[in-house]
């Protein structure tokens, strides 16, 4: 006797079918699981055994083989085991559900014969919608109150039993692309941060473009503040972004605090090992550049962080994904993210520093050695670095004058953007962008016309093509923030942003000469 059922499982960033097979034969009882089962899955054997007798069914005293297709995937979690009771309950004639194969079962069982969703179930859902907007489900009861706002085909079940009392029916639904609805959350965000205006000028154009941001300067100005406000931003996200996030925060067994909408922020201690920070592991899971996804990566006291964590950060900010490889198990995750990183510039926190009082203590060898924690090729791919200084002599005055337009400067140039890339940029994955900061070399020539040699001619620069690129592109963040066309001026402010560069390692290096 032979039966069927259909569940999905994680493969990367990518959802599988499963097809949950059940073979009932005669010989001694017996309850054998194959095809790549993690320990979770064959734990399942006494769940399922048990909910299947509490739910007032009868288990098959056959010789039971239950192969999960195909064969040659590593399946883990617990989410499978529903398939496998309604793949037994079916091979035995108990239940005659023949929609069962049009569906995909998702869904964790206790002992008892109820029914709850485990962590992968919410990505794989999502997943399975984006790559066939078609698909029918069988999902826990709290599984849905999860989804509420998407309106998906689906049986909700809270037991086991209540299979007996499924009814067909239809209703079909594709996820939406729609326009944001920019609210403030809260109208006096940066109303306590002082004279730092360079700081809150490159964050604003940072959170128009997704460009890269470095803050260098000494203990108590303010650069953490910063980096704070970023938890309590207005919410930027599209309703396609969001759930991309709550996906990536599913594969990690991880519930997304923040409400819908709102941009991904994540700040990891500097002890973090690179698994963690770029993700990994057996199953492949994401790491914090892929949790936060659309939004931005906090790095406190970059110095700090590992060598081979930094160095590892230099492909993700480049192309915005994370090839993982673990085995035989690849995978490549989005990781669409934006880094805001701070540090002092020395270890005592006041190299070269103005404030009245305070004087760096480090020896040039110091200096030299923790600034060189940071290398060139990562420095280079910061868009903006901005140094800080803490002047007691100036009056006080809050940085940002005018929060209103500084807020609609910022969703005005993100529309802009969306509108300019959308309409030029055929495909749209995960991993797709419309960001000045983030979009492909290619694509942001091609589209916006503006080539390494623009607007330099004033200047000598003796810099790289990427650095080029990247005044060009904070340049047309600048003149979207402005609504106006590219102009000297915004390429002038792009270079001016460049304050903290290797100039000022070398400057130390000189001091140990
Ligand atoms: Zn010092």
């Amino acid at each position: 006797m032979y039966a069927v059922s259909r569940s999905l499982i994680q493969n990367g960033f990518d959802v599988r079918r499963v097809d949950v097979e059940c073979h009932l034969s005669s010989g001694l009882p017996s309850f054998k699981i194959s095809g790549l089962p993690s320990t979770a899955i064959k734990e399942s054997r006494e769940r399922v055994r048990a909910a299947i007798k509490n739910s007032g069914f009868e288990f098959p005293r056959r010789r039971i083989t239950v192969n999960l297709a195909p064969a040659n995937l590593p399946k883990y979690g617990t989410h499978l085991d529903l398939a496998i009771a309604i793949s037994i309950l079916k091979a035995s004639k108990q239940i005659r559900i023949d929609f069962a194969t049009d569906f995909y079962v998702l869904g964790e069982l206790n002992l008892q014969g109820r029914l709850s969703s485990s962590a992968q179930c919410l990505n794989l859902v999502l997943g399975c919608m984006q790559q066939n907007s078609l698909s029918k489900f069988i999902i826990p009861s709290d599984l849905s109150s999860q989804i509420s706002e998407i309106d998906i085909s689906a049986i909700v079940l809270k037991q086991l039993v209540c299979i007996k009392r499924i009814k067909h029916f239809n209703h079909n639904h594709k996820l939406s692309d729609q326009r944001i609805e920019p609210k403030l959350k809260d109208s006096d965000l940066f109303s306590d941060i002082l004279n730092q205006y360079s700081a809150l000028r490159a964050l604003q154009i940072s959170l128009a473009g997704h460009h890269h941001l470095l803050l260098v300067g000494p203990p108590g100005c303010g650069k953490s503040l910063i980096a704070d406000k970023l938890r309590n931003l207005p919410k930027l996200l599209d309703e396609n972004e969001s759930w991309q996030s709550k996906r990536l925060f599913s594969m990690s067994s991880q519930l997304n605090k923040a409400s819908d909408k709102e941009l991904p922020v994540r700040c990891p201690h500097h002890s973090a090992s690179t698994k963690g920070i770029i993700g990994g592991g057996r199953p492949i899971i994401p790491g914090e550049v892929s949790l936060s996804h659309r939004g931005y990566l906090i790095l406190d006291e970059l110095p700090e962080f590992k060598r081979e964590v930094l160095e590892s950060l230099r492909q993700v900010m480049q192309s915005h994904s994370v090839n993982l490889s673990h085995g035989f198990e690849k995978a490549t995750l989005p990781a669409v993210t934006t880094i805001l990183a701070n540090m002092n510039p020395c270890p005592c926190g006041y190299y070269n520093s103005n404030f009245a009082g305070s004087v760096c203590r480090c020896l040039p060898q110091q200096v030299h050695n923790y600034q060189s924690r940071i290398s060139g090729p990562l420095l280079d791919r910061f868009n903006m670095s901005i140094c800080m200084e803490v002047d007691d002599s100036i009056k006080n005055q809050p940085a940002v004058s005018n929060l209103k337009d500084y807020w609609s400067a910022v969703f005005r140039a993100r529309s802009v953007q969306k509108l300019r890339y959308k309409k030029n940029l055929k495909s749209s994955t995960a991993f797709t962008t419309y960001f000045n900061g983030q979009v492909a070399e290619n694509d942001f020539q091609k589209i916006t016309g503006l080539r390494p040699g623009r607007f330099s001619k004033p200047y000598n620069l003796m810099i790289s093509n990427r650095k080029h690129s990247q005044l060009l592109r904070i340049a047309q963040t600048i003149a979207d923030l402005n609504d106006s066309h590219v102009i000297q001026e915004h390429f002038d402010e792009a270079l001016y942003l460049q304050q903290y560069t290797q100039n000022d390692v070398r400057s130390s290096r000189r001091g140990i000469k």
